[in-house]
């Protein structure tokens, strides 16, 4: 397979020379500080020992701790970890949040394990990296399969190995151990003040959209849920085992609980199902991918009908996707800016955890209303500068500007 750590340094190497930035500074940015790989050997139910693979990428802290969340997913990388670790160095500079970029994961399907097997890896991951994460040091948070429970597991193991009560060591914690109010669907009411944002600059209607979102965890399907109750037409969506397709639009509300109920979004109310390759070739205003990397890539880019891709996950448009879907006139909202909420409130959330002072809803969502806001408008401006429809050069060029800032006044 190649490298996809390799296809985003070739994206940041064509940035850089659209940008004032000196190449030996841009080198920083090519090589994480630091990869640390290690094994995680628990007690399986059974009595065996099994030993997994964890990975936690640093990759820059000029600008503040390192931070990004933890992945438990089966196809987890060295090669994944790096790559996730790069982008959340971009993004906490486009969102202009004081952290670096961070990433980890096991190799791991989580659904063959059971509730104790799952927390007696957790809580060897906590033990495994204890020595390398911190309020100050770096700061994990969830990602795909990583849920609020395991966070509380990560940060009890972490603080029976410090001797501390220290909540601020991960964020995207329940609220019973100093999570945050709005954390959980923080993700996608970004995406969705985005997306709202999008379509003013577009002067597009809210009754000319038509959303096909693929993923249905927890950013697809509060996205989903938020554009529903907002008057959006959602017309298709997915999990892991297929997605549904309604043209006239889906009754989200409905379809979350058929998902409740059944464990998937397909069958439900008499539709025909559809794959989720199909999903991504819907004739729909927006596509918004929220599942997993890839997705849209060099044998299907051609075949996308989308106006805008609001990228909800993390790398859905491979690089090199990315220039034929220009030429066809897609917009790529790039998930840089789009699911940059997740971890701006998982920043208000290490705020509170530090202050010992918790905030009520509305000043979280106003906050972050705030701060998605500008990042919108500095990327929206830097491409109306470049004079051209790449949404994602100019938030990186947003972000190296910053990081190179920051670079040059510390003076390494
Ligand atoms: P999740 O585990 O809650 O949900 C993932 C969803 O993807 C599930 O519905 C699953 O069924 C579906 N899925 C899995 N494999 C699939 C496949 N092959 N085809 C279609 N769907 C598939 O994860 P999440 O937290 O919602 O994360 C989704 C994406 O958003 C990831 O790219 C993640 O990195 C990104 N993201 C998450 C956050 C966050 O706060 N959770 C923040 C920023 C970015």
């Amino acid at each position: 397979m190649p490298s996809q750590f390799k296809g985003v340094i070739n994206q940041l190497n064509k940035i850089g020379q659209l940008i004032n930035v000196a190449s030996d500074q841009l080198e920083i940015l090519r090589k994480p500080d630091r990869v640390i790989e290690i094994s995680l050997p628990i007690v399986m139910d059974n009595g065996l020992i099994k030993v997994f693979t964890g990975y936690r990428v640093q990759y820059c802290n000029i600008r503040g701790p390192y931070k990004g969340g933890i992945r438990f997913h089966p196809a987890v990388s060295l090669d994944e970890v790096k790559t996730l670790a790069f982008w959340m160095t971009i993004k906490c500079a486009v969102a202009d949040i004081p952290y670096g970029g961070a990433k980890g994961g096991i190799a791991v399907d989580v659904k063959k394990l059971s509730r104790a097997e799952l927390e007696r890896l957790t809580r060897a991951y906590a033990r495994g990296f204890a020595d390398f994460i911190g309020p100050e040091r770096d700061i994990p948070a969830p990602d795909v399969y990583t849920t609020p429970q395991i966070m509380a597991w990560l940060m009890d193991e972490y603080g029976h190995i410090k001797g501390e009560n220290t909540p601020a060591v991960v964020t995207g914690k329940p609220l019973e151990v100093g999570g945050s109010q709005g954390r959980d669907t923080a993700t996608s009411l970004g995406g969705f003040y985005i997306m709202e944002q999008v379509l003013a600059k577009l002067k597009m209607p809210k009754k000319r959209v038509s959303l096909a979102v693929q993923g249905f965890g927890n950013v697809g399907m509060n996205f989903a849920v938020i554009a529903h109750a907002a008057g959006y037409k959602v017309v298709a969506v997915s999990d892991s085992r297929g997605g549904i397709y309604d043209p006239n639009g889906l009754n989200i509300e409905g379809v979350l609980s058929h998902k409740q109920t059944t464990g998937s979004v397909i069958n439900y109310n008499g539709l025909k199902n559809i794959t989720n390759e199909k999903l991504l070739e819907l004739p729909v205003t927006i596509l918004a991918p929220a599942a997993l990397e890839n997705v849209i890539n060099e044998k299907n880019a051609g075949r996308i009908k989308a106006e805008i891709i609001l990228e909800l996950a993390n790398g859905p448009t491979a690089p090199e996707a990315e220039e034929k879907l220009h030429k066809n006139g897609v917009l790529i909202v790039p998930d840089v800016l789009t699911n940059a909420g997740g971890v701006i409130v998982s920043y208000f959330e290490w705020v509170q955890n530090l202050r010992h002072y918790y905030w009520e809803l509305d000043r979280v969502e106003s906050s972050l209303e705030k701060q998605l806001t500008n990042a919108f408008k500095k990327v929206w401006q830097t491409m109306e500068k470049q004079n051209n429809r790449d949404m994602r050069g100019a938030a990186y060029i947003v972000a190296v500007d910053r990081i190179a800032r920051a670079l040059k006044v510390r003076g390494i």
